[in-house]
């Protein structure tokens, strides 16, 4: 069996270094807003790009704090894609504003930046570009409409730290962009975690402040605030992965290279990494008409699959919007995509097996 996803083989690799930085936090004795978590917010923050990074406990509460720094609340509408994990969607209403769902380019799975204009209104107040499957949405052109139209950019980064559009990172883009550290994430905590990235100094202050109690010092609260903070236990563990990001995602870049190769002439529609975007692979998803069948006939090669999404986040029942009529290509995406196993811990030999697979059972159906 090739396992869709196998973390127990990262962390085998890391066993020891993990276990010091561990280690080290249970030693300090601190577990929230220390050094580790500091030390985290620097690393990535020069990584990207960007002059501040504000740690988080989850992806989602990244987003939800994101929303309410830019300034968005009741009364006002964000514009975000229907196609994605359904936090890119759900954290505009825990913000207090309505989600404006914007169809996807099938090819890249991003954002349609073509939709994005027409769905703009006076109450419009941000933009959530969703990266997904690693792959960067067309942020020239997005930002381009947001500076256009006084509209915030908030870059849902949670699956594509490491990936650049026209050479620079995505996370460097909008007025502030999110990042999850959930544990099958490119950088994949041990448990929850999330960022905040941004150069701007008064959305960094804000969620300074929103993470911990709307907090200004010495037990005074300014403002409704929340308990979200990353744990200093996660920042130390995230330290010791991060220091390896680039060479996973070289690695997810060279099986994803095998395959395009290797499954090209396929009933199968391969992802493509459109100019001037470098993917990095969270996902390596391909489509499908007849996706079940292609799931169930490789389960019984022994190759693990996953569906990301199975409905349109419009479709979701929370939301219960006709997603088939006004979001086909998300709802076509819903039905015809499928995730092939693609992560750095890959052998050689398993790549070829899994190639082997799906051409087996593409021939079969
Ligand atoms: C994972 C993810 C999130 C939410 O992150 P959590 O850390 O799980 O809360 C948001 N958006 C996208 C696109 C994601 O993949």
């Amino acid at each position: 069996m090739i396992p869709f996803l196998d973390l127990t083989r990262q962390h085998a690799a890391l066993r020891a270094e993990l276990i010091d930085a561990a280690g080290r936090v249970l030693d300090s004795a601190r577990f929230i807003l220390g050094p580790e978590g500091e030390a985290l917010e620097q690393e990535l923050a020069k990584q990207v790009g960007v002059a501040h990074a504000v740690g988080v406990a989850s992806g989602t509460d990244a987003l939800r704090l994101a929303l309410a720094a830019v300034g968005v609340g009741p009364g006002h509408e964000v514009i975000t894609a229907a196609f994605s994990f359904v936090a890119s969607g759900s954290t505009i209403v825990m913000a207090g504003a309505t989600p404006v769902f914007v169809d996807i380019d099938p090819a890249t799975y991003a954002l349609d930046a073509e939709g994005v204009a027409p769905a703009i209104t006076p109450r419009t107040r941000a933009i959530v570009p969703v990266h997904l499957y690693g792959h960067a949405a067309p942020m020239d052109r997005i930002a381009e409409l947001g500076r256009a139209h006084g509209v915030a950019v908030i870059e849902d980064a949670a699956q594509a730290i490491g990936a650049t559009y026209a050479g620079r990172p995505v996370g460097a883009w909008g007025d502030a962009a999110c990042l999850s550290f959930y544990p099958t994430k490119n950088l994949g905590g041990c448990g929850d975690g999330g960022m905040i990235l941004t150069d701007r100094a008064d959305v960094a202050e804000r969620v300074r402040r929103l993470r911990h109690h709307g907090d200004g010092g010495r037990y005074r609260h300014l403002e409704l605030g929340y308990s979200s903070r990353l744990d200093e236990l996660q920042a130390a563990l995230l330290r010791v992965k991060l220091r390896r990001l680039e060479a996973w995602t070289a690695a997810r870049r060279r099986i994803a290279a095998r395959y395009r190769e290797g499954l090209a002439g396929l009933s199968l529609t391969l992802p493509v990494e459109r100019e001037p975007a470098r993917h990095v692979y969270h996902l390596y998803t391909v489509r499908h008409r007849q996706r079940d069948a292609l799931a169930k006939a490789l389960a019984q090669l022994g190759v693990g699959t996953a569906v990301h999404y199975p409905i349109p986040v419009p479709g979701q029942p929370m939301f219960d919007l006709p997603a088939e009529r006004q979001w086909p290509e998300a709802s076509r995406a819903s039905r015809e995509v499928l995730s092939l196993p693609c992560y750095a811990e890959l052998t050689d030999d398993e790549v070829t097996r899994v190639m082997r697979s799906v051409r087996a059972a593409c021939e079969g159906l």
